[in-house]
This record gives structure tokens, sequence and C-alpha cells, in this order.
């Protein structure tokens, strides 16, 4: 059995021990990870992750829509980065629309821009996206198709099953993130996405070190946790747990464009 972890964040923990972090994934099957970006300083430390354990981190460089208010100037010197950093880079991520905490129109606006930009930014290098989307499932459909972007990871899938047959009819390289929310008690939703969804367009992902799957729910959350997911989606699928993580392994092969 192997595993990809699609999107994670081991960077955002100083306190972390990195090698026994990549010892333990190791050891519970995980191969290879991808840490998404954020903020423009975390930029830097995925990519500094990548040089230390190129086996094993895989970068995605992006801003986070709650970024989105550092003004033209941030999303400038970011893009800038990444530019400078592209046979690095897999994907640009994490990005999007969070409407979660702020709703005003001006950050609306700002976000939009944020979002639209590095999309443009993406196509023009050729590369997927991973999309961070929050109380804003309209929105951010509605900016993917007018930009005509095919080919995205929509991490941490939260909208409903409606949206996300929409998603498929508009692109058949559309991928839904599943991590630890759906060993949740109440994560029906999800649990009937993953069930009416083909297997081919999910990916196993942890978003570490948030969302720690049951039964760490409020621990950190860690890579080595994925078997845990994958386990529940296979129960969901009725299938095979091998089986079910080869086909999950590939999607993610497939979706990075990983050899
Ligand atoms: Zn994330």
């Amino acid at each position: 059995m192997k595993i990809i972890d699609t999107h994670c964040h081991l960077n955002v923990d100083d306190f972390i021990d990195k090698e026994q972090y990549i010892k333990e994934a190791l050891e519970n099957n995980v191969s290879a990870i991808f840490n998404n970006g954020d903020s423009f300083e975390s930029l830097s430390e995925i990519i500094k992750l990548k040089r230390e354990f190129p086996d094993f981190c895989h970068a995605v460089l992006g801003i986070h829509p709650e970024y989105a208010n550092n003004g033209d100037d941030y999303l400038f010197q970011s893009l800038k980065y990444i530019e400078e950093h592209l046979s690095e880079i897999d994907a640009i991520g994490e990005i999007g629309l969070d409407y979660h905490y702020d709703k005003s129109e001006e950050t609306k606006k700002n976000q939009e821009k944020y979002f639209r930009e590095q999309i443009r930014f993406a196509k023009k290098h050729n590369l997927p996206i991973v999309i961070h989307s929050r109380d804003a499932s309209y929105d951010t459909y509605k900016i993917v198709v007018e930009e005509n972007i095919k080919k995205i990871d929509l991490h941490c899938y939260s909208s409903s099953l409606e949206i996300a047959e929409e998603y498929l009819r508009y692109s058949d390289q559309v991928y839904f993130g599943i991590g630890g929310v759906i060993t949740f008690k109440n994560a029906k939703t999800l649990v009937s996405i993953v069930n009416n969804i083909s297997l081919d367009h999910l990916l196993t992902e942890t978003d570490s070190p948030y969302l720690a799957p049951v039964p760490h729910r409020g621990e950190k959350n860690e890579s080595k946790y994925l078997p845990l997911i994958i386990k529940k989606i296979s129960e969901i699928k009725m299938m095979n747990q091998e089986e079910a993580s080869n086909i999950l392994y590939n999607n993610a092969k497939r979706f990075y464009n990983v050899r």
C-alpha cells in the first residue's frame, strides 16, 4: 500500500521534529506529502523543506485568501517568488475564497482579485491549482468556470453533492480532497459525496496540522494518520482497502503529474 498526502502544512509548526514526522509517515505507507502555501513567508519555508527532504516533501505555492487584504504588492512579490521557483513546484495553492470570518464586500473583492490573478498565473505556467473554499461555494465555482481552469483539487471539499456534480460536468480533471472530516460523526453530506462520486476523482489529504481524523480529533494532525481516512473511504465505497488505496495513489500522481 502506498499513500500520498496531497495537502498539508508541515512548515507551520516550528516545534515539530520533521525527521520523526517523516519517519512515522513512511512507517504508515505515506511515501510523499505536498506542503501547500498560505502566507508569503510560507513560500520559502516550503521550498526549504523540499530541498531538505527532496524525496518526501513536495511544494505547492500560493497565497491563501485570508491574506488577500494585504494589497497588490504582497501578491506581486509572492508571484515573483513563485516564478523564480517554478522548477521546484507541482501546483499553485492553496488559493480561493473564504467568507467564514469576514463577509465584507471589500474583502470579497480583494479575495476575488487574488484568486483570479493566481489562476491566471497557474494557467500561464500550465500548473494545476489547489483550491480553498469556505462558505463561498457558488462564487468559487463561478470564478473557476469564468477563468476556464480545468485541472483543480477542491481541497477539504465542504460544498454540496450538487455542486460537486456541476464541477464534474465542467471538467474531467476535477478532484475532491478528502481528509479527517470524513471520519467525523456529523459528516453525513461528505459521506454521501464520497459514496456518489467516482473514486477516480478523490484525493487523500490530511491538512496537517489541522483536522485530525477520529480517534485523534482535536489533536495535532499528522500524515501518518492517512490510513484511517483510507479505511473510512473504502468502507463507504465497500471496497477492499488495498484496492482503494492504489486508485487514490494513482489519482494523486495524475493530479500532480509526478512520476
Ligand atoms: Zn490547507
